[in-house]
């Protein structure tokens, strides 16, 4: 017999929550994860608590309340002179976060009966794993294992990291001072978030994005209008600028870069290198157990996430798709309960994708220009934010709410926020979308006033040619 029903690989929120519905479930379930802080302590939650989605929001939030009194504040009547950055602070602040929430992770683990290892996981046969620690082997073995090993920056060779000028995300989350002049390479959203923080905080940022377009994957009108409001705030972004070498002197960088004008020159004091995440299949033993890989390195599964081993998963960033926490914790929670056999599914078309700029960037579902292609009949109905009362009151009234409906059954199809807090207004339409809502669904129910959720009851009402406000 096994010494547990399900073993997981990686403890990042594809893991652990797979881990935690499975025991939930009834299954034995052990963990491995071979995440440890600087001071060798094992830390739960992967990429996403340790150095990825929590981190970034802690200094997003930060620099958004710096931001907020240095150039909002006085027009709220509040004065706020002499002010000024403990950066140290703010990275202290961001550390506590982590560490309760990793902790968090170990006291569900407690509280669920999920056994948790800390060490380096290889598969050595389709029902037993390896696990390397500093004291150590050992052999564990599972009826089922579920592989959630996550991903990696990508480095390139052109811009070689050296940890201090050159960073990539996880060094970027941790700088110790506000650099003067930082390039970014990479305009995806790990690139434009982490450039938000160090911009709010002081820094002259400029952007490198080698395709022609900004966000090429969302919504155009909120694609231009997030170009034209992070131009305000004083980025420079130049598109379609490829870089091609990246060199340290005099504790400076050099970046050099192909766009339609030729070679250009960029000299700054730190450049964060945020090109994409490749999958973490490294030494996992998975290829050698005929596990099939495709030629970007990304775990081969079905539409159960069952891998090419009948008894062995794989889910979150390393099967590839979108690179989110939520998708990689809601495969988790589908394979856990197809495999205590019941019927459930993972709804890719309604993962919401949001970007924490300010504003913020948030959509569900087919862009307009999708459906185009696809040569779909639409109704698009869209609310600005300049005419919601809340937003009025906040003082933050760019942006919009775009709902695009099917013509023919009025059903949502897709909806494209860009404003305040469109991170937190999605829900709604990811909801509606969920239980296959007709924009006059929406329509019909009562939102609370004042609040930014009108905007998407309006765009809603605007489907219909409605709109009230606007
Ligand atoms: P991971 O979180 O990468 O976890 C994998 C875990 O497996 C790690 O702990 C790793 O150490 C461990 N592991 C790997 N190999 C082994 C092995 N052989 N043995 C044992 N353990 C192993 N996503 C969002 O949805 N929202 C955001 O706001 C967001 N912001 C981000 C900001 C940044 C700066 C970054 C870098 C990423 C961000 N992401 C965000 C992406 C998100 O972090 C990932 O999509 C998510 O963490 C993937 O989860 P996962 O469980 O698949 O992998
Ligand atoms: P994402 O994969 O969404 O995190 O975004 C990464 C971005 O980096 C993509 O939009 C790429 O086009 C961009 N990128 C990759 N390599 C380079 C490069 N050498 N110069 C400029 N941009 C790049």
């Amino acid at each position: 017999m096994a010494d547990y029903n399900v073993i997981t690989i990686g403890g990042g929120p594809a893991g652990y929550v797979a881990a935690i519905r499975c025991a939930q479930l009834g299954m034995t379930t052990a963990c491995i994860d071979k995440w440890v802080t600087p001071d060798s302590k094992p830390s739960l939650g992967g990429t996403c608590l340790n150095v990825g989605c929590i981190p970034s929001k802690a200094l997003l939030d930060s620099s958004h309340h710096y931001a907020f009194l240095q150039k909002q504040a006085a027009t709220h009547g509040i004065q706020c002179d002499n002010l000024s950055i403990d950066v140290a602070a703010m990275q202290a602040r961001k550390g506590k976060i982590i560490n309760m929430l990793t902790q968090g992770i170990a006291g569900l683990f407690k509280k669920n009966k999920v056994t948790s290892y800390s060490g380096t996981a290889r598969l050595i046969g389709e029902k037993q794993v390896e696990i390397t620690t500093p004291d150590g082997k050992k052999v564990i073995t599972a009826d089922n294992i579920i592989i959630a090993t996550g991903s990696v920056p990508v480095q390139i060779p052109v811009a070689p990291l050296d940890n201090k000028r050159i960073v990539d995300s996880t060094g970027a989350l941790a700088f110790d001072n506000v650099p003067k002049r930082l390039g970014v390479i990479g305009a995806g959203a790990i690139g434009l978030e982490l450039g938000s923080v160090w911009n709010r905080l002081g820094s002259q940022v400029t952007i490198l994005e080698a395709l022609p377009d900004f966000l090429a994957m969302a919504d155009r009108k909120i694609a231009t209008t997030a170009l034209r409001e992070m131009k305000k705030q004083g980025f420079k972004i130049h598109l379609g600028a490829k870089v091609t070498s990246a060199t340290v002197a005099n504790d400076e960088v050099t970046v050099t870069y192909q766009d339609k004008k030729g070679e250009q020159q960029l000299v700054v004091d730190k450049l964060i290198v945020a090109v994409g995440r490749k999958p973490n299949t490294e030494n996992l033993g998975a290829a050698e157990l005929g596990i099939q890989i495709d030629a970007r390195g990304f775990i081969q599964v079905d539409e159960h996430c069952q891998t090419t081993l009948p008894n062995i998963y794989a889910i979150g960033d390393v099967i590839g798709g979108p690179m989110l926490a939520h998708k990689g914790s809601e495969e988790g929670v589908m394979v856990a309960e197809h495999l205590a056999g019941e019927n459930s599914e993972m709804s890719y078309e309604t993962i919401p994708y949001v970007i924490y700029t300010w504003p913020e960037v948030a959509w569900v579902g087919k862009t307009e220009e999708q459906l185009k292609t696809a040569g779909i009949e639409y109704k698009i109905g869209q609310f600005p934010f300049s005419a919601c009362g809340r937003a009025r009151a906040h003082g933050d009234t760019s942006g919009m709410v775009r709902m695009i409906a099917e013509a023919e059954t009025d059903r949502i199809l897709g909806v494209h926020i860009i404003g305040i807090f469109a991170s937190e207004l999605i829900a709604e339409a990811v909801l509606a979308m969920t239980f296959k809502s007709t924009a006059e669904n929406l329509a019909k129910t009562i939102h609370a006033h004042p609040t930014l959720s009108e905007a998407v009851h309006e765009a809603a009402l605007g489907v219909d040619g409605r709109m009230i406000h606007a």
